[in-house]
């Protein structure tokens, strides 16, 4: 799965986002931007080929890192570990699988983020809005069938 947006090295984005560029930081984000939405674990399975000194702390760094710095998004689907994506700030939502866990992308809802609209906004002057579609997808509704 790639993203829609064509995306500079990993070098780049590192160093545009005013961090050092380091070989654990650049293999890291590597790895998101083959598995959006990668939990921590599935990232040091793929920069350990790579880094072979590569320690769970020190993606967990790299990747708090990147939150801090604005590259990552962190997601939370109840029930399910912690997942890294390199989309950020674009409003967009998630699919889940209550069997396999798989999950995709969705753009917004309809049109201009209406999600951003809720029935009642309690005062709040609203910044973004999550969501999470939960059902099960089609592999794993074929294989049910
Ligand atoms: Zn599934
Ligand atoms: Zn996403």
């Amino acid at each position: 799965m790639s993203t829609t947006h064509p995306i500079p090295s990993a070098e780049e984005m590192i160093r545009t986002a005013g961090l050092r560029v380091t070989q654990s930081r650049r293999a890291v984000l590597d790895a998101l931007r083959d598995n959006p939405h990668a939990s921590a674990d599935d990232i040091l399975a793929a920069v350990r080929p790579e880094v072979a000194s590569t320690s769970v702390q020190s993606v967990y760094n790299a990747l708090n890192d990147f939150a801090a710095a604005g590259l990552v998004r962190r997601i939370e689907p109840a029930g399910h570990p912690m997942l890294f994506e390199l989309r950020v700030d674009d409003n967009h939502h998630h699919l889940v699988c209550t069997v396999c866990g798989a999950v995709r992308d969705v753009e917004c809802a309809v049109g201009h983020a209406p999600c951003l609209t809720p029935s009642h906004d309690h005062g709040f002057r609203i910044a973004a809005a999550e969501v999470t579609y939960w059902g099960i997808c089609a592999g794993c509704a074929d294989a049910a069938s």
